[in-house]
Protein backbone atom coordinates (compact mmCIF):
# COMPACT_ATOMS: atom_id res chain seq x y z
CA UNK A 1 0.00 0.00 0.00
CA UNK A 2 3.10 2.49 0.16
CA UNK A 3 2.63 5.94 1.29
CA UNK A 4 -0.69 5.92 1.11
CA UNK A 5 -3.22 5.43 4.30
CA UNK A 6 -5.48 2.16 5.27
CA UNK A 7 -9.14 3.14 4.41
CA UNK A 8 -12.08 1.31 4.23
CA UNK A 9 -15.69 2.11 3.53
CA UNK A 10 -18.25 2.51 5.69
CA UNK A 11 -21.88 1.42 4.80
CA UNK A 12 -24.77 2.49 7.13
CA UNK A 13 -28.42 0.89 5.60
CA UNK A 14 -31.00 3.18 7.07
CA UNK A 15 -34.61 2.79 6.24
CA UNK A 16 -34.42 6.06 3.78
CA UNK A 17 -31.13 6.18 2.37
CA UNK A 18 -28.12 4.25 2.16
CA UNK A 19 -25.29 5.93 3.21
CA UNK A 20 -21.69 4.88 2.08
CA UNK A 21 -18.38 7.51 3.07
CA UNK A 22 -14.77 6.22 2.41
CA UNK A 23 -12.71 6.77 6.05
CA UNK A 24 -9.18 6.67 6.64
CA UNK A 25 -7.22 5.03 10.20
CA UNK A 26 -8.01 8.34 11.20
CA UNK A 27 -12.00 8.51 11.67
CA UNK A 28 -11.49 11.26 8.81
CA UNK A 29 -14.20 10.63 6.01
CA UNK A 30 -12.00 11.66 2.33
CA UNK A 31 -15.76 10.62 0.10
CA UNK A 32 -19.07 9.98 0.60
CA UNK A 33 -22.44 9.36 -1.15
CA UNK A 34 -25.71 8.38 -0.78
CA UNK A 35 -28.62 6.13 -2.49
CA UNK A 36 -32.08 6.23 -1.99
CA UNK A 37 -33.06 2.80 0.01
CA UNK A 38 -35.42 0.77 -2.17
CA UNK A 39 -36.89 -0.29 0.85
CA UNK A 40 -40.10 -2.19 -0.57
CA UNK A 41 -38.04 -3.87 -3.62
CA UNK A 42 -36.32 -6.97 -1.96
CA UNK A 43 -32.49 -7.76 -0.92
CA UNK A 44 -31.66 -7.94 -4.81
CA UNK A 45 -32.08 -4.13 -5.18
CA UNK A 46 -30.92 -3.48 -2.04
CA UNK A 47 -27.65 -5.09 -2.86
CA UNK A 48 -27.66 -2.91 -5.82
CA UNK A 49 -28.31 0.28 -4.15
CA UNK A 50 -25.50 -0.68 -1.45
CA UNK A 51 -23.20 -1.11 -4.27
CA UNK A 52 -23.68 2.04 -6.60
CA UNK A 53 -23.73 4.09 -3.10
CA UNK A 54 -20.11 2.16 -2.22
CA UNK A 55 -18.86 3.28 -5.86
CA UNK A 56 -20.10 6.64 -5.73
CA UNK A 57 -18.61 7.41 -2.49
CA UNK A 58 -15.23 5.66 -4.22
CA UNK A 59 -15.10 8.35 -7.38
CA UNK A 60 -15.70 11.20 -4.53
CA UNK A 61 -12.58 10.03 -3.08
CA UNK A 62 -10.77 9.88 -6.01
CA UNK A 63 -9.78 5.57 -5.39
CA UNK A 64 -10.91 2.38 -6.28
CA UNK A 65 -12.14 -0.94 -4.59
CA UNK A 66 -8.61 -2.08 -4.21
CA UNK A 67 -7.82 0.40 -1.96
CA UNK A 68 -9.95 -0.35 0.51
CA UNK A 69 -8.97 -2.96 3.04
CA UNK A 70 -12.42 -4.46 3.39
CA UNK A 71 -15.86 -2.58 3.89
CA UNK A 72 -18.18 -2.11 7.24
CA UNK A 73 -21.78 -2.43 6.97
CA UNK A 74 -24.23 -0.74 9.91
CA UNK A 75 -27.74 -2.47 9.54
CA UNK A 76 -30.75 -1.26 11.11
CA UNK A 77 -31.33 -5.25 12.43
CA UNK A 78 -30.62 -8.06 13.89
CA UNK A 79 -27.11 -8.83 13.13
CA UNK A 80 -25.52 -11.64 13.94
CA UNK A 81 -21.81 -10.71 12.97
CA UNK A 82 -20.01 -14.04 13.23
CA UNK A 83 -21.99 -15.68 10.43
CA UNK A 84 -22.32 -12.36 8.58
CA UNK A 85 -26.01 -13.27 8.69
CA UNK A 86 -28.82 -10.38 9.59
CA UNK A 87 -31.67 -12.22 10.73
CA UNK A 88 -34.29 -9.39 10.67
CA UNK A 89 -34.60 -5.89 9.73
CA UNK A 90 -37.83 -4.07 10.38
CA UNK A 91 -38.37 -1.43 7.89
CA UNK A 92 -36.65 -3.65 4.70
CA UNK A 93 -39.13 -5.51 2.87
CA UNK A 94 -37.84 -9.25 2.53
CA UNK A 95 -34.99 -9.17 4.85
CA UNK A 96 -34.93 -12.57 6.71
CA UNK A 97 -31.78 -14.89 7.38
CA UNK A 98 -29.72 -12.87 4.61
CA UNK A 99 -26.03 -13.60 4.17
CA UNK A 100 -25.02 -10.46 3.66
CA UNK A 101 -21.60 -10.52 4.51
CA UNK A 102 -21.13 -13.23 1.63
CA UNK A 103 -23.21 -11.58 -0.99
CA UNK A 104 -21.77 -8.45 -0.73
CA UNK A 105 -18.21 -9.29 0.19
CA UNK A 106 -18.61 -11.04 -3.57
CA UNK A 107 -20.04 -8.43 -5.39
CA UNK A 108 -17.66 -5.38 -3.98
CA UNK A 109 -14.48 -8.41 -4.27
CA UNK A 110 -13.44 -7.03 -0.84
CA UNK A 111 -14.00 -8.21 2.83
CA UNK A 112 -17.01 -7.29 4.42
CA UNK A 113 -18.37 -6.97 8.15
CA UNK A 114 -21.60 -6.59 9.67
CA UNK A 115 -22.72 -4.69 12.91
CA UNK A 116 -26.24 -3.47 14.19
CA UNK A 117 -26.55 0.39 13.23
CA UNK A 118 -26.55 1.37 16.60
CA UNK A 119 -23.74 -0.58 17.76
CA UNK A 120 -21.78 0.45 14.76
CA UNK A 121 -22.03 4.05 15.53
CA UNK A 122 -21.37 3.19 19.44
CA UNK A 123 -17.87 1.77 18.15
CA UNK A 124 -17.51 5.00 15.74
CA UNK A 125 -17.27 7.16 18.96
CA UNK A 126 -15.45 4.69 21.13
CA UNK A 127 -12.62 5.06 18.16
CA UNK A 128 -13.04 8.63 16.67
CA UNK A 129 -15.78 10.50 18.38
CA UNK A 130 -16.84 11.41 22.19
CA UNK A 131 -15.11 8.21 23.42
CA UNK A 132 -11.94 8.13 21.47
CA UNK A 133 -9.69 6.22 23.38
CA UNK A 134 -12.47 4.66 25.84
CA UNK A 135 -12.45 1.05 26.64
CA UNK A 136 -15.72 0.40 28.11
CA UNK A 137 -19.05 2.98 26.99
CA UNK A 138 -22.25 2.69 26.15
CA UNK A 139 -24.30 4.68 23.38
CA UNK A 140 -27.95 5.50 23.96
CA UNK A 141 -29.46 6.70 20.25
CA UNK A 142 -32.25 8.81 21.42
CA UNK A 143 -34.84 9.53 18.09
CA UNK A 144 -38.53 8.32 17.57
CA UNK A 145 -37.59 5.51 19.40
CA UNK A 146 -34.05 5.00 21.55
CA UNK A 147 -31.32 2.21 20.35
CA UNK A 148 -28.53 1.47 21.75
CA UNK A 149 -24.60 0.12 21.69
CA UNK A 150 -22.40 -1.38 24.44
CA UNK A 151 -18.49 -1.19 23.56
CA UNK A 152 -16.47 -3.40 26.63
CA UNK A 153 -13.10 -3.98 25.97
CA UNK A 154 -12.93 -1.67 22.44
CA UNK A 155 -15.56 -4.48 21.42
CA UNK A 156 -18.94 -4.38 20.37
CA UNK A 157 -21.22 -6.21 23.19
CA UNK A 158 -23.76 -8.38 20.12
CA UNK A 159 -24.87 -11.09 22.09
CA UNK A 160 -25.98 -14.45 21.48
CA UNK A 161 -28.53 -13.85 19.65
CA UNK A 162 -27.66 -10.43 18.73
CA UNK A 163 -30.01 -8.60 20.52
CA UNK A 164 -27.47 -6.82 23.85
CA UNK A 165 -27.96 -2.88 23.78
CA UNK A 166 -31.48 -2.78 22.65
CA UNK A 167 -30.98 -0.53 25.96
CA UNK A 168 -34.72 1.36 24.46
CA UNK A 169 -36.79 -1.95 25.26
CA UNK A 170 -35.43 -2.63 28.88
CA UNK A 171 -38.72 -2.27 31.10
CA UNK A 172 -38.36 0.88 33.83
CA UNK A 173 -42.27 0.54 34.70
CA UNK A 174 -44.32 -2.23 36.10
CA UNK A 175 -46.99 -0.43 37.34
CA UNK A 176 -49.84 0.27 34.95
CA UNK A 177 -47.13 0.33 31.77
CA UNK A 178 -47.25 2.06 28.17
CA UNK A 179 -47.44 0.22 25.46
CA UNK A 180 -44.20 0.34 23.31
CA UNK A 181 -43.82 0.01 19.84
CA UNK A 182 -42.00 -3.74 20.30
CA UNK A 183 -45.37 -4.80 21.25
CA UNK A 184 -44.84 -5.23 24.65
CA UNK A 185 -45.34 -2.52 27.79
CA UNK A 186 -43.44 -0.12 29.76
CA UNK A 187 -39.99 -0.01 27.34
CA UNK A 188 -37.58 3.37 28.46
CA UNK A 189 -38.61 3.96 24.33
CA UNK A 190 -42.14 4.51 24.95
CA UNK A 191 -41.36 7.05 28.13
CA UNK A 192 -38.37 8.31 26.74
CA UNK A 193 -38.50 8.49 22.89
CA UNK A 194 -39.40 10.86 21.20
CA UNK A 195 -42.52 9.64 20.06
CA UNK A 196 -43.61 8.90 23.67
CA UNK A 197 -42.87 12.37 24.85
CA UNK A 198 -45.09 13.44 22.00
CA UNK A 199 -48.07 11.24 23.09
CA UNK A 200 -47.56 12.01 26.49
CA UNK A 201 -48.35 15.77 25.19
CA UNK A 202 -51.50 14.83 24.02
CA UNK A 203 -52.36 13.29 26.79
CA UNK A 204 -51.55 16.26 29.37
CA UNK A 205 -53.12 18.79 26.85
CA UNK A 206 -56.34 17.18 27.52
CA UNK A 207 -56.35 17.20 31.29
CA UNK A 208 -55.04 20.89 30.96
CA UNK A 209 -58.84 21.97 29.92
CA UNK A 210 -58.26 25.51 31.67
CA UNK A 211 -55.40 25.85 29.04
CA UNK A 212 -52.81 26.98 30.77
CA UNK A 213 -49.46 25.63 28.57
CA UNK A 214 -48.70 27.41 25.13
CA UNK A 215 -48.49 23.85 24.01
CA UNK A 216 -52.84 24.48 22.93
CA UNK A 217 -51.32 26.63 20.34
CA UNK A 218 -48.93 24.71 18.66
CA UNK A 219 -51.74 21.91 18.70
CA UNK A 220 -54.14 23.71 16.81
CA UNK A 221 -51.81 24.91 13.98
CA UNK A 222 -50.04 21.40 13.47
CA UNK A 223 -48.80 18.00 15.22
CA UNK A 224 -46.40 19.11 18.41
CA UNK A 225 -43.07 17.86 17.82
CA UNK A 226 -40.33 17.15 20.33
CA UNK A 227 -38.74 20.79 19.68
CA UNK A 228 -41.74 22.37 20.51
CA UNK A 229 -41.64 20.84 23.62
CA UNK A 230 -38.40 21.27 23.98
CA UNK A 231 -38.74 24.84 23.64
CA UNK A 232 -41.38 25.79 25.52
CA UNK A 233 -40.05 24.24 28.21
CA UNK A 234 -37.25 26.59 27.94
CA UNK A 235 -39.39 29.45 27.77
CA UNK A 236 -41.08 28.69 31.35
CA UNK A 237 -44.30 26.58 30.37
CA UNK A 238 -45.06 24.58 33.04
CA UNK A 239 -46.32 21.64 30.95
CA UNK A 240 -43.54 21.46 29.17
CA UNK A 241 -40.98 21.56 31.90
CA UNK A 242 -43.24 18.66 33.26
CA UNK A 243 -42.98 16.50 30.21
CA UNK A 244 -39.42 17.63 29.75
CA UNK A 245 -38.42 16.49 33.44
CA UNK A 246 -40.26 13.35 33.03
CA UNK A 247 -38.47 12.48 29.82
CA UNK A 248 -35.33 13.31 31.46
CA UNK A 249 -36.19 11.30 34.84
CA UNK A 250 -37.36 7.84 32.81
CA UNK A 251 -33.95 8.48 30.62
CA UNK A 252 -31.96 8.60 34.13
CA UNK A 253 -33.90 5.54 35.60
CA UNK A 254 -32.67 3.56 32.15
CA UNK A 255 -29.09 5.14 31.70
CA UNK A 256 -28.73 3.72 35.43
CA UNK A 257 -29.78 0.22 35.33
CA UNK A 258 -27.21 0.38 32.32
CA UNK A 259 -24.29 1.71 34.93
CA UNK A 260 -25.25 -0.90 37.51
CA UNK A 261 -25.28 -3.82 34.81
CA UNK A 262 -21.98 -2.94 33.07
CA UNK A 263 -20.12 0.14 35.24
CA UNK A 264 -19.10 1.58 31.61
CA UNK A 265 -16.85 4.36 32.10
CA UNK A 266 -18.89 6.64 29.62
CA UNK A 267 -22.53 6.72 28.76
CA UNK A 268 -23.12 8.99 24.97
CA UNK A 269 -26.31 10.22 23.84
CA UNK A 270 -26.40 10.70 20.44
CA UNK A 271 -29.54 11.41 17.84
CA UNK A 272 -32.56 14.01 17.22
CA UNK A 273 -32.83 14.58 20.98
CA UNK A 274 -29.80 16.10 21.73
CA UNK A 275 -30.65 18.95 19.84
CA UNK A 276 -32.24 19.98 23.56
CA UNK A 277 -29.09 20.99 24.49
CA UNK A 278 -27.23 21.28 27.84
CA UNK A 279 -30.07 22.05 29.78
CA UNK A 280 -31.54 18.37 29.19
CA UNK A 281 -28.17 16.74 29.69
CA UNK A 282 -27.78 18.54 33.19
CA UNK A 283 -31.36 17.28 34.32
CA UNK A 284 -30.66 13.89 33.10
CA UNK A 285 -27.50 13.67 34.84
CA UNK A 286 -29.04 15.20 38.04
CA UNK A 287 -31.21 12.51 38.14
CA UNK A 288 -28.46 9.84 37.57
CA UNK A 289 -26.71 11.57 40.16
CA UNK A 290 -29.76 10.82 42.26
CA UNK A 291 -30.79 7.17 41.61
CA UNK A 292 -27.70 5.63 41.14
CA UNK A 293 -25.30 3.67 43.78
CA UNK A 294 -22.69 6.26 44.79
CA UNK A 295 -19.16 4.39 43.15
CA UNK A 296 -20.90 5.34 39.64
CA UNK A 297 -23.28 8.23 40.00
CA UNK A 298 -20.16 9.85 38.64
CA UNK A 299 -19.66 8.31 35.67
CA UNK A 300 -19.69 10.82 33.07
CA UNK A 301 -23.13 11.45 30.96
CA UNK A 302 -21.83 13.42 27.29
CA UNK A 303 -23.26 13.96 24.20
CA UNK A 304 -22.19 12.14 21.50
CA UNK A 305 -19.15 14.11 18.95
CA UNK A 306 -19.86 12.50 14.96
CA UNK A 307 -23.87 12.79 14.45
CA UNK A 308 -25.20 11.29 11.79
CA UNK A 309 -21.94 10.13 10.74
CA UNK A 310 -21.27 7.88 13.89
CA UNK A 311 -23.02 4.43 12.07
CA UNK A 312 -20.67 4.67 8.64
CA UNK A 313 -17.60 5.86 10.23
CA UNK A 314 -18.25 3.12 13.41
CA UNK A 315 -19.11 0.34 10.54
CA UNK A 316 -15.61 1.62 8.88
CA UNK A 317 -13.86 0.90 12.17
CA UNK A 318 -15.04 -2.58 11.74
CA UNK A 319 -12.54 -3.39 9.47
CA UNK A 320 -9.74 -0.44 10.73
CA UNK A 321 -8.15 -2.56 13.11
ZN1 LIG B 1 -40.31 -1.98 23.67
Amino acid sequence: MGARKMMALGLDIGGTAIKAMVVDVTGAIVGRASRETPASSGVEACLGAIEAAADAALEDAGLRRHHMVGAGVGVPGIVLSKTGIVRTVANLDGWSDVPLRQLLASRLGIPVLLANDANAAALGEARFGAGRGIGNLVLLTLGTGIGGGVIMNHQIVEGGNGLAGEIGHMRIEMTRPRPCGCGRFGCLEAYAGAKGLIKRAHEALADDWKRHSALHEVAEGRSIEAVDVFRLADDGDFLAIRLIDDTALALAAGIVNVMHLLDPDLVLLSGGMTAAGPEFLGKVCSFVRELALEPVAGTPIRYAALGADAGGIGAAALVLK
